[in-house]
C-alpha cells in the first residue's frame, strides 16, 4: 500500500565554504557572499523518502520549504530526483521567524497536505544549525518522533508501525514507534541520488504556482502564502518568535592566534603537553 510523505527541505547559505567575506560588519551573515545550495542532510531525507516511494508502489513524496522566492530552486531539486509535488511557503508574514515561528508555519502547511504517514527531515540546518525545526514540528502535530535516523529498515502500514535505525554515542539503536512519526535525518544514509535527466527536462520550467492547488490537483510546485495554509498571522514571523538575539560577535581568528603544530609525533606530543599545562585537558 502507498504511502503519504512529506519531506521538510531548507535552502541555506553554503556555510561549510567560508570566505573572507561572509559576515558583514555588523556580524550578520553576508548572504550575498555565500551560494544558496540544499541542506545537506535535508537531501538524505529526501533519499529515505524516495526509497520508501521505490518499495512500496502508490507512495507520494511531497515536499515543502518555507523561504524566499528564491528557495524554489531546491523544490526543483526534488522534482529532478522523484518528488510528487512541491509547496513553497513563501509571504512577507514569514520574515523574521525563529524556530517557533517556522516550525507553526511547516505545522500548518503539513496539515493542508492532508493525511501523512512520515515526515522526514534534516536533523540540523547548516545556518541556523539549532536542530529545533524537526522536534518543535512532531511536537505541534503532536506525532511521534525519531531524531538522527541514519536509515529507515521498515515500514508496516498495515500495523501502522516504522522500525529506524538512528545513531547514539558510538554506535546506533533501532527505535519502534507508531505512525505518523517524524523521522530527522543525519547525513550517514545511503549516498543521495542524483537527478533525472527526463525528469530535469520535465520540471525545468516548473515555478511555484499561485493561487495554491491542493495536493491532487497535478500541480507540481505550489505557492502557498499565510492565508493558504489557515496560519495565524500573529503566530508567523517575527511578531510568533520570542527569540530575542542580544549581540552577535563576529570571530575572525588573527594571525597572533594561529599557532603551527608539526604534525609529526613529537609536535602532537609538545601541543598535548601544552594544553595540560594550561588545563584544556586533563
Ligand atoms: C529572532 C530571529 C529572527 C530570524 N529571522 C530570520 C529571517 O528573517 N530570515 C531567515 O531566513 N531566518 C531567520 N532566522 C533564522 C531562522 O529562525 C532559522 O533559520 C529557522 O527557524 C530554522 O532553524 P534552523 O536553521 O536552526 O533549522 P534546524 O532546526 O537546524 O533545521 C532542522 C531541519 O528542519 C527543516 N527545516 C528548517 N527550516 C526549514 C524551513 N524554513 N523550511 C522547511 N524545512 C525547514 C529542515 O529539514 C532542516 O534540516 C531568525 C532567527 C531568529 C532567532
Amino acid at each position: 500500500m502507498g504511502l503519504n510523505l512529506i519531506v521538510l527541505v531548507k535552502q541555506v547559505p553554503d556555510t561549510q565554504n567560508i570566505t573572507g567575506d561572509a559576515m558583514k560588519e555588523d556580524g550578520t551573515v553576508n548572504r550575498a557572499a555565500l551560494p544558496a545550495i540544499f541542506n545537506p542532510e535535508d537531501l538524505y531525507a529526501l533519499e529515505g523518502a524516495l526509497q520508501l516511494k521505490d518499495k512500496f508502489p502508490g507512495t507520494r513524496v511531497n515536499v515543502i520549504t518555507m523561504g524566499p522566492p528564491a528557495a524554489q530552486a531546491v523544490l526543483k531539486e526534488c522534482l529532478y530526483r522523484g518528488a510528487d509535488f512541491t509547496a513553497l511557503v513563501s509571504d512577507r508574514g514569514f520574515a523574521g521567524a525563529d524556530t517557533l515561528a517556522t516550525s507553526y508555519a511547516l505545522k500548518c502547511a503539513i496539515e493542508k497536505t492532508g493525511k501523512y504517514d512520515l515526515i522526514l527531515s534534516g536533523r540540523q540546518a547548516i545556518d541556523g544549525d539549532t536542530a529545533q525545526v524537526g522536534p518543535q514540528t512532531a511536537e505541534k502535530l503532536g506525532c511521534n518522533q525519531i531524531t538522527c535516523v541514519s536509515r529507515i529498515e521498515t515500514v508496516d502500514s498495515s500495523a501502522g508501525e516504522i522500525i529506524a535505525r538512528r545513531s547514539i554515542e558510538g554506535g546506533w539503536e533501532r527505535v519502534k514507534a507508531k505512525l505518523p512519526v517524524l523521522a530527522t535525518f543525519t547525513g550517514e544514509g545511503e549516498a543521495p541520488r542524483p537527478a533525472s535527466a527526463k525528469k530535469l527536462m520535465t520540471y525545468k520550467n516548473a515555478s511555484p504556482q499561485a493561487p495554491a492547488g491542493i495536493v491532487d490537483t497535478g500541480t507540481a510546485m505550489a505557492l502557498w502564502d499565510i492565508p493558504a495554509i489557515k496560519a495565524d498571522p500573529v503566530q508567523c514571523g517575527l511578531s510568533g518568535s520570542p527569540t530575542k538575539v542580544k549581540t552577535i560577535t563576529s570571530v575572525v581568528l588573527t594571525a597572533g592566534e594561529i599557532k603551527y603544530v608539526d604534525p609529526g609525533e613529537p609536535g602532537i606530543t609538545e601541543l598535548v603537553h601544552e594544553l595540560i599545562a594550561d588545563h584544556t585537558l586533563g
